[in-house]
C-alpha cells in the first residue's frame, strides 16, 4: 500500500491528521484502521479518535467484515460516504454556464447548462443563481458549497479578460462575491485548467499521479503544471498559461496583442472561426461523423494543422518540465482531442521520449463532459479531502470555508 502522507501526534495537528486520514481513506476506497495505522505514523488511539470524529460529523461510514473464526472479532472497514452531501461546481465558458451537483465521492448526480451573454456579468450572476436554485431544489443531500471554474488569467494582467475565448468584458470578478451573497453559499473560485487538474487528480486518471501537466481545451487553452498534487502558479498566480505562447512565426493574429499563438491553432474557438460557425454552434457539429468519414475538408484541414501545433507544444511541456505524463480534458470533445492525439503521433523526440511509453506521454481525460466542472465541486470539499491546504486551492476562499463548516458540526478542536 502506499503511503501517502504522515500524520503527526503532536495534538495541535489534529486538524492536519483528520485531512491525512480522509483523504487516505479516499484514495483506497475502503480501509481498516489497522491498514490506517500502518500507512500514516499515528497512533491506534489517535486513528479512533479521528475516525470516530469522522464518522460522527458523517463523512465516512463504516461497515464490519466478514467473521473470521481464527482471530475473533472481525475488523471494520472505513469508507467515504456517499451520502455525505455535495458541492455544486459551475464552469464559465464564452457564451455558456455549465452546473453540476457533484458527491462526495466524485458522482456527478444532477447537471444543468445554459446559454448566456457572459460578456455581462449581472447576466452571468442571475444565471448561476438559477443554475444553483435548480440543482437545490432536486438535491436531498447538504450542500457544502460551491466552485467556480473560470477561463484564466483571471489575476489582472495586460492579456486577461480580453478575446473571445476569455470573459471578454469583465474587469473583476466581484460577481464571485455577489453570487455567495445571492446563495448564501461558501463560494470557491478557481482558474478552469487548475479545477480541471483538481478533478482529474481527485477523480480522474491522474489519481494515482504526484506530477502531471494538465492540458484544458475549450473554447481557449490552457495548462497547468501538477507536482506533488501542487499546481505550480507561478510569481503572479498565471503560470502555465499555454495558450499564449508563440508558435507560428508570423502566424494568425492573436487577441493578446501577438500573433501565431497556440490557442489560435488549438482550441474550440480557431475550429469554429475555420468552420465559419459561431461558439456556440461548435457545439452542434458532427464531429465524430467527419472523423469517422474524413470528408470534411475545412475540419480535416484545421486538424492537421492543429495537430501539428499540439505535437510541437508536448515537445516544449516535455523539454521544460519532464512531466509524467500530460492529460488532456476540458469541453472539447473526446473524440476531437483523441483524434488530434492520433495525427499527433508520432510524437517529436524530447525527454520523455524512451523514458515513457508512448500510451504515457498523453492521457486523455475520461470525463465524458468538462472536467472543470467536477473540479469546480470540489474546491469547497477540497479543504476536508486533501491533507495538502496548499494544493490547486482556489484562488481566494470564502469568508466561510468548508473547515468552519466543519467546525459547526462541534467537533472537539474543530478541523
Ligand atoms: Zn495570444
Amino acid at each position: 500500500m502506499k503511503i501517502n502522507a504522515r500524520g503527526t501526534n503532536q495534538q495541535a495537528s489534529a486538524p492536519y491528521n483528520r485531512r491525512v486520514v480522509l483523504d487516505l481513506i479516499r484514495q483506497q476506497g475502503a480501509m481498516s484502521r489497522k491498514d490506517i495505522v500502518d500507512s500514516v505514523s499515528l497512533s491506534p488511539q489517535t486513528v479512533t479518535n479521528i475516525t470516530n470524529d469522522l464518522e460522527a460529523i458523517g463523512l465516512i461510514v463504516s461497515r464490519r467484515l466478514k467473521a473470521d473464526k481464527v482471530r475473533g472479532q472481525p475488523p471494520i472497514e472505513f469508507m467515504l460516504n456517499p451520502g455525505a452531501g455535495g458541492a455544486i461546481g459551475i464552469s464559465l465558458e464564452n457564451g455558456k454556464a455549465s452546473a453540476a451537483l457533484v458527491s462526495l465521492v466524485g458522482e456527478v448526480l444532477q447537471r444543468r447548462h445554459v446559454e448566456v451573454d457572459t460578456a455581462d456579468p449581472q447576466r452571468v450572476l442571475l444565471a448561476m443563481v438559477d443554475l444553483v436554485r435548480e440543482l437545490r431544489r432536486g438535491a436531498q443531500e447538504r450542500i457544502w458549497g460551491i466552485g467556480v471554474a473560470l477561463p484564466g488569467p483571471l489575476v489582472a494582467t495586460e492579456v486577461s479578460f480580453i478575446g473571445p475565448t476569455s470573459l471578454e468584458g469583465w474587469s473583476d470578478l466581484s460577481v464571485i462575491d455577489d453570487l455567495r451573497h445571492a446563495t448564501g453559499l461558501p463560494v470557491f473560485y478557481s482558474v478552469d485548467s487548475v479545477a480541471g487538474a483538481l478533478g482529474e487528480t481527485l477523480f480522474g486518471v491522474a489519481k494515482s499521479l504526484d506530477n502531471f501537466f494538465y492540458l484544458h481545451m475549450g473554447m481557449g487553452l490552457g495548462g497547468v503544471l501538477v507536482d506533488n498534487r501542487s499546481a505550480y502558479r507561478g510569481a503572479s498566480g498565471n503560470a502555465t498559461e499555454i495558450g499564449h505562447i508563440p508558435v507560428v512565426k508570423g502566424g494568425r493574429e492573436c487577441y493578446c496583442g501577438n500573433a501565431g499563438c497556440l490557442e489560435r491553432y488549438v482550441s474550440l474557438y480557431s475550429l469554429a472561426e475555420a468552420l465559419g460557425v459561431d461558439n456556440g454552434g461548435i457545439h452542434e457539429c458532427p464531429i465524430s461523423q467527419w472523423i469517422e468519414q474524413a470528408d470534411q475538408p475545412a475540419f480535416a484541414a484545421w486538424c492537421e494543422q492543429a495537430a501539428a501545433c499540439l505535437r510541437d507544444a508536448v515537445c516544449t511541456i516535455e523539454n521544460m518540465l519532464d512531466p509524467h505524463t500530460i492529460v488532456i480534458g476540458g469541453s472539447a470533445p473526446k473524440a476531437l482531442v483523441a483524434h488530434l492525439v492520433q495525427l499527433a503521433q508520432p510524437l517529436a523526440r524530447s525527454v520523455r521520449g524512451g523514458v515513457a511509453g508512448a500510451a504515457q506521454r498523453i492521457m486523455l481525460s475520461e470525463h465524458e463532459q468538462d472536467s472543470s466542472i467536477l473540479g469546480a465541486a470540489v474546491l469547497p470539499l477540497y479543504d476536508m479531502l486533501s491533507p495538502r491546504l496548499d494544493v490547486l486551492q482556489s484562488e481566494r476562499r470564502s469568508e466561510v470555508d468548508a473547515a468552519e463548516l466543519l467546525g459547526q458540526q462541534r467537533l472537539a478542536g474543530g478541523l
